[in-house]
């Protein structure tokens, strides 16, 4: 009886299958990849988180790493608490001025490649403290940042959702920012779309909203 590796390598194979690698390797599974394609597979599969938690935002957060939730079923556990030792800082909180600058030190602090999840309001636009004289107006005025996740806070399931989209992101090779849709979370809201919030929000313009703020010249 012919067996497995003879009717790969048989006569009737197209030659281009009896290669050098399917002679090394016979019957042995095996897969052809680019090599960077590859390390963004591992990348994204395999995440250090680093510990880092600014306000309200952080109990939801560690209520994600916790049991209930368990992130590390993402490949994407138990965080770090060196900055030097993580490529993934979760940013769940307000930022205030005084904090900025700590906060770009302990990201430059990361070796590269590295990825930033801004997790709740606070971290797209000041959130409900935007009109704070001393409030960071989102965290991309001092980090870039890969996903955004909107809420106050985001629940457990919209922050796995976040970083299943960054992992998505990752082994795909992309690059640019993106916010995770409110529509892509109501999946995981149990409450209806509050249509007055729907009215005010198309009555916003984001230009006017969103002041910047220069943190370097801050007391
Ligand atoms: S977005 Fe809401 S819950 Fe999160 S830190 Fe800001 S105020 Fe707190």
């Amino acid at each position: 009886m012919q067996t497995t590796q003879e009717a790969r390598m048989g006569d009737g194979v197209d030659a281009r299958f009896n290669s050098t690698l399917r002679e090394a390797f016979g019957s042995t599974p095996f897969i052809l990849t680019k090599f960077d394609k590859f390390m963004n597979w591992v990348r994204g599969s395999s995440m250090f988180m680093l510990q880092f938690g600014i306000a309200c935002c952080s109990i939801e957060m560690m209520h994600t790493y916790a049991i209930k939730h368990d992130l590390d079923r993402f490949g994407a556990g138990v965080p770090r608490a060196s900055p030097r030792q993580a490529d993934v800082i979760i940013v769940p909180g307000t930022i205030v001025s005084k904090f900025a600058p700590r906060m770009k030190r302990v990201y430059d602090q990361m070796p590269e490649p590295k990825f930033v999840v801004g997790m709740g309001s606070c971290t797209i636009s000041g959130g409900p403290f935007q009109e704070g004289y001393n409030v960071i107006k989102g965290a991309e005025e001092v980090i870039p940042v890969d996903i955004h996740v909107p809420g106050c806070p985001p629940r457990p399931e919209a922050l796995i959702y976040g970083i299943a989209k960054l992992q998505e992101r990752i082994a795909n090779g992309e690059t640019s920012p993106v916010t995770v849709k409110p529509y892509e979370l109501e999946q995981f809201g149990d409450l209806e779309r509050d249509e007055i919030v729907d009215k005010l929000s198309e009555q916003i313009d984001e230009d006017q909203l969103v002041m910047r703020y220069n943190w370097a010249d801050s007391p």
